[in-house]
């Protein structure tokens, strides 16, 4: 048995697109935690690939206010400085050239879809001999993407570890889904999944707004022969109009509580009493909720989280 738990190695995957904030916390609270309480791994891995919404100190910033909060991790890793691995990764892979702009994939579509993923016929399908002659058509004012071609009734089951069974036939929701917007294929989607072999992920515990995206995660992984990890997809913090915790629910950046004054225990405490840790108003160290931890006192509705900057984090 101990073997097995030594095994464990998750991941924390910030991506510096903004402040740290009480919604991503509470989902690497519990990624952190899980792999802890198992004895095992936490690897940190910085998703920067996605250059126009980077943004610039952010990735410091994450760093310093999770060191603050008391997380630690065991290997870190910069995704903008492995770009080379994912070019190899690319070169495996069924793909094609795009040149489709978003208004021309929302035109193409048929049925409703699901949270933001567009369905994508495969207009560009056979359409490019090469990523140049693509570039090429699509102007100096637009970059082509990398598209998976995934073939026709490819269903993708999985038994997600908090969220449960989940099973989408990817070519009817999502088509051939974008890989990378890069030539080298160091976009999102790519990066994460050879990441997640190569750094030996066992588990990805994450928000589930990702849950959607996780058949098309898991196609590639297949592609690339890799051991595919096991997902467990957490509720999100929203506000209380019920929409994804933000700017307008008020100031719940990390950064801003530090500023204030407020403890880091104070909010691990708050962050840990909506998981069912400890009770409400308790003020805890990261490192004593190792033994508490449990998923399965995890309320499955997402977190609804309305206090004001003003009020910070008292009971
Ligand atoms: N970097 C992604 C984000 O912050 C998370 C990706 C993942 O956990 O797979 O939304």
């Amino acid at each position: 048995m101990e073997e097995v738990l030594a095994c464990y190695v998750g991941r924390l995957a910030p991506s510096p697109t903004g402040a740290l904030h009480l919604g991503n916390v509470r989902t690497f609270l519990i990624a952190y935690l899980r792999a802890r309480s198992l004895g095992g791994k936490v690897i940190f891995r910085m998703e920067d690939l996605d250059h126009p919404r980077d943004k610039p100190g952010a990735a410091a910033e994450a760093r310093e206010d999770l060191r603050w909060l008391g997380f630690d991790w065991d290997e870190y890793y910069v995704q903008s400085e492995r770009k080379h691995i994912y070019r190899e990764a690319l070169a495996q892979l069924p793909v094609y050239p795009c040149v489709c702009t978003r208004r021309d994939v929302e035109r193409a579509q048929s049925a409703p879809h699901e949270g933001d993923q567009l369905y994508y016929p495969g207009i560009c399908r056979g359409r490019f001999a090469s990523w140049a002659e693509a570039a090429k058509a699509a102007g100096p004012l637009r970059m082509p993407c990398w598209r998976f071609r995934v073939e026709e009734g490819t269903r993708v089951e999985f038994d997600d570890v908090f969220a449960g069974h989940y099973s989408q036939d990817v070519s009817v929701v999502l088509g051939d889904f974008p890989l990378a917007r890069d030539e080298a294929g160091a976009g999102y989607t790519l990066a994460a999944v050879v990441d997640d072999l190569l750094m030996g992920v066992t588990e990805v515990v994450r928000g589930d707004d990702l849950l959607p995206a996780t058949p098309a995660q898991i196609l590639v992984a297949r592609a690339l022969k890799g051991s595919v990890p096991a997902y467990c997809h957490v509720p999100l913090v929203v506000g209380p109009d019920g929409r994804r915790l933000a700017k307008r629910h008020g100031d719940t950046r990390i950064g801003h509580y530090r500023a204030s004054g407020v403890k880091p225990e104070e909010i691990i405490g708050f962050l840990a009493s909506s998981c069912g840790w400890c009770p409400r108003g308790e003020s805890v160290a990261i490192k004593e909720l190792v033994e508490n931890f449990r998923l399965d006192s995890i309320p499955h509705e997402p977190f609804s989280c309305s206090i004001q900057s003003s009020n910070i984090l008292g009971g």
